[in-house]
């Protein structure tokens, strides 16, 4: 085959030098052939690109690690999968299997729950818009409701009436634990009084019985010390209520936000050496219970880890499908996917793995995707070296969160399968055809094409 002529540029190679951190501006890309001991080659000839790759083996892997961190210092842990992190049925299954309940944030969710076979009182249910119609259903299947607002607590109210009986409720707080920005928008703010406010308000109204916490402070939470905070506060909140209310706080929902090795875009340092590990995360926060719980008392400890989980467990193969030289000189490469599939790219630097060994000096790439959109940019400067058409590119992580905020903007979403641990490749999610777009389409009669 005859090579194809590209015009020569100047690019400053830049030498070998390690940074202070020990690793090479000029490293040669890892290569990838398997994941989990199927070739790339193999999925993508029977399953196309691009191809989203679950590892069961990994999420397995992921979840025990995490569940041990905390049960092994801790007698009363609950994991709850958090759906909106990523809501596949396999994966959601997987967790269930694992002992994970249900963690849910919109009627959609709790009915993709309810679905999959998971029992009311083994959903969490959150989130700033619960339609009073299903804050009905939930109420009646015995979901454990975590308030968001004032007016929530009137509907509940209301739902009671209905049903003719008290409801268990909790609510979410919002409080400072030295994370900023701080995420005020959910929940009830401790420090202004607002939390206690809504206590009050609920004891008064006589018609909920409030049971428990809970709070979420925010997502890629790089402080362990923020989740400690985070349980004092909390503990010591839930003693206040105890002593002036008669409630009895049953549980403590300390939320999820752990994060995956990943790599937020604009941090210099690797993930291995930035994010603690997960048993730095457990013994910060067991420590602040046991230092704040009275001896003796072993409220639940709900967890609702999503990205730690999960994110790991997944790849995006893609294909290079053109190349072009911008005019500053930077090679840029289209890829068949792009920010419609990775929607994380927005704020994550992925791991770029290449299927085969590239011959040639790297140089300052971009990679773009395939949407008609300016913004359509998976990486945008990266050292690559010279890839021809038709080389898969392997991102990771991609678990968490692309497979539920995709866009299906000018073009299908793909297959996704899991490789199972017995070695065997199942499709999880089927690759969309027109049928799908268009499904729920009506073409008025007297505007059809005759
Ligand atoms: C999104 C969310 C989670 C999961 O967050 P991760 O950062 O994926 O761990 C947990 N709880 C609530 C209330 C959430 O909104």
């Amino acid at each position: 085959m005859k090579k194809k002529y590209e015009k020569p540029v100047i690019t400053k190679i830049e030498t070998g030098f390690m940074n202070k951190f020990g690793s090479s501006p000029y490293y040669a890309r890892k290569i990838r052939k398997d994941i989990d001991g199927i070739t790339i080659d193999e999925l993508v000839n029977k399953y196309g690109s691009p191809l989203f790759v679950i590892s069961e083996r990994k999420l397995r892997e992921n979840y025990r690690k995490m569940y041990n961190a905390f049960a092994s210092r801790y007698p009363n842990v609950q994991f709850g999968w958090s759906y909106k992190t990523n809501y596949l049925q396999a994966v959601c299954a997987i967790l269930h299997q694992e002992g994970a309940i249900a963690e849910v944030v919109s009627a959609f969710e709790y009915e993709k729950a309810r679905k999959l076979g998971i029992e009311g009182k083994d959903i969490i249910f959150n989130g700033p818009h619960k339609p009073i119609e299903i804050l009905e259903i939930a109420a009646k299947e015995g979901a454990m409701i975590n308030i968001d607002h004032f007016d929530e607590i009137l509907d509940l109210e209301k739902v009671a009436d209905k049903l003719g009986k008290q409801i268990k409720v909790a609510i979410r707080l919002n409080m400072d634990t030295g994370i900023h920005p701080q995420w005020s928008r959910f929940g009830f703010n401790l420090e202004t009084g607002q939390a206690m406010d809504a206590v009050k308000r609920i004891a008064a109204g006589g018609k909920l019985i409030l049971n428990g916490l809970h709070c979420h402070i925010g997502t890629f939470i790089i402080e362990p010390e923020a989740y400690a905070k985070e349980v004092e506060k909390m503990v010591k909140f839930a003693y206040e209520i105890e002593n002036n209310f008669g409630f009895k706080i049953e549980y403590l929902d300390i939320g999820g936000g752990f994060p995956s090795k990943n790599r937020l875009k604009g941090t210099y340092l690797s993930p291995d050496v930035l994010i603690p590990s997960i048993d730095e995360y457990a013994e910060k926060i067991t420590e602040a219970l046991y230092s704040n719980l009275r001896p003796g008392d072993f409220p639940k400890l709900f967890i609702e880890s999503g990205r730690a989980i999960i994110d790991e467990a997944e790849y995006l193969i893609t294909t290079i499908f053109a190349s072009k030289r911008l005019p500053d000189g930077r090679k840029a490469y289209i890829a068949d996917a792009g920010v419609n599939l990775l929607f994380t790219a927005f704020w994550y630097k992925f791991n770029i793995e290449i299927d085969r060994e590239v011959y040639g000096a790297n140089e300052p790439s971009v990679i773009y995707g395939p949407l008609c959109m300016n913004i359509d940019v998976i990486e945008e400067g990266t050292s690559l070296p010279p890839l021809e058409r038709g080389t898969r590119l392997i991102f990771s992580p991609v678990g968490a969160y692309n497979n539920t905020q995709w866009m299906q903007f000018i073009e299908y979403r793909p297959n996704i399968v899991m490789i199972m641990e017995d070695g065997t490749v199942e499709v999880v999610r089927e690759k969309e055809d027109l049928t799908d777009i268009e499904n729920r389409e009506r073409l008025p009669e007297k505007l059809k094409i005759k």
